[in-house]
């Protein structure tokens, strides 16, 4: 049995669930997602950059589990960060995940007129078209910044960690803010060796447990939801296989060793990088 964690607007969320990006073929997609159902999961994140919404709805709708027992996470892109482009994208993302609620949608950055989209979101919780709302690549001041401006509190801040970048201050201050802290790339896409890295290596020995599920189960003991990405049936079996042992403190702490304290992919707070990766979209939303 997967827990669940307990979010400020009193929903709840699975604390282990499966991650879609980069899995943009529809069949590949559709089937990988109804694979992680049969094996599983009842937490799927996806979001509009991955294109793949439309494949995420069909496995959905095909599967013999009941929407109601699947909690759909998606995000917004910046590319609709304003109140009239998030209504739309709102509406579009139902249209395509082929269901009337998504369980958690988040704001996917934290550039833009996040004001203006998360008015909208607002506006979508009220009628029922989302049940909780979120961000992802915030960091305390801006989520601070938005919870000051609006009127709903984020539950989820779904941002990178890793045992490369371990963040601990920054997800203890989510955490104390009530704002749960959701692990996007747990294993750091694989980047630096990280499955076979001796340490959680020698670590998982001891347990009887593979490198990626000391990984999982040091989120799952600092109280992180965690969504790691397989298109393997056997590798998504294992990432479910979390709740048979316990790491000790002494473990937890020669895991904390590891942290090289930087995004393995890239800095938020760079310039350059806002430039690059949001800097055309934001322009054409000018206000
Ligand atoms: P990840 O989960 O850290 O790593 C996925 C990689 O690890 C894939 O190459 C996968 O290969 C491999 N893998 C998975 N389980 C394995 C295992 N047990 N043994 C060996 N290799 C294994 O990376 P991610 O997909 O980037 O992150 C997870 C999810 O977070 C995403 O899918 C997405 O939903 C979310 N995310 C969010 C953001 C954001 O900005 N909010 C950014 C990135 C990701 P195979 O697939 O070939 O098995």
């Amino acid at each position: 049995m997967i827990p669940t964690i307990k979010l400020n607007d009193g929903n709840e969320m699975p604390q282990v669930g499966f991650g879609v990006f980069q899995i943009p073929n529809h069949l590949e997609a559709r089937s990988t997602v109804e694979a992680a159902l049969s094996n599983g999961y009842r937490l799927i994140d996806t979001a509009e950059a991955y294109n793949n919404q439309l494949a995420i709805g069909e496995a959905i709708s095909r599967s013999s589990t009941k929407r109601e027992d699947i909690f759909l996470t998606t995000k917004l892109w910046v590319s609709n960060f304003t109140y009239e482009k998030a209504k739309q994208a709102i509406d579009h993302d139902l249209q395509e995940l082929k269901t009337d609620y998504i369980d958690l949608f988040l704001l996917h950055q934290a550039y833009g007129d996040v004001a203006g989209a998360w008015r909208a979101m607002e506006e979508a919780q009220k009628a029922g078209k989302i049940k909780s709302l979120g961000v992802s690549n915030f960091w305390p001041a801006q989520l601070k910044n938005l919870e000051l401006m609006m009127n709903v509190k984020p539950v989820v801040n779904q941002i990178e960690v890793n045992p490369w970048f371990q963040r601990t201050q920054e997800v203890e201050w989510n955490q104390k803010e009530d704002v749960a802290v959701e692990a996007w790339a747990p294993f750091a896409e694989g980047k630096n060796g990280i499955f076979t890295n001796k340490l959680l290596r020698q670590i998982g020995e001891k347990y009887g447990k593979t490198p990626g599920q000391v990984i999982l189960r040091w989120l799952l003991q600092r109280n992180i939801i965690l969504i790691p990405k397989s298109v393997h049936v056997n590798r998504q079996k294992e990432n479910i296989t979390l709740f048979d042992f316990e790491l000790s403190m002494e473990d937890m702490n020669l895991i904390s060793t590891l942290d090289r304290n930087k995004s393995q992919f890239f800095d938020h707070h760079d310039p350059d990088t806002i430039e690059q990766i949001f800097g055309s979209s934001l322009r054409e939303l000018r206000l």
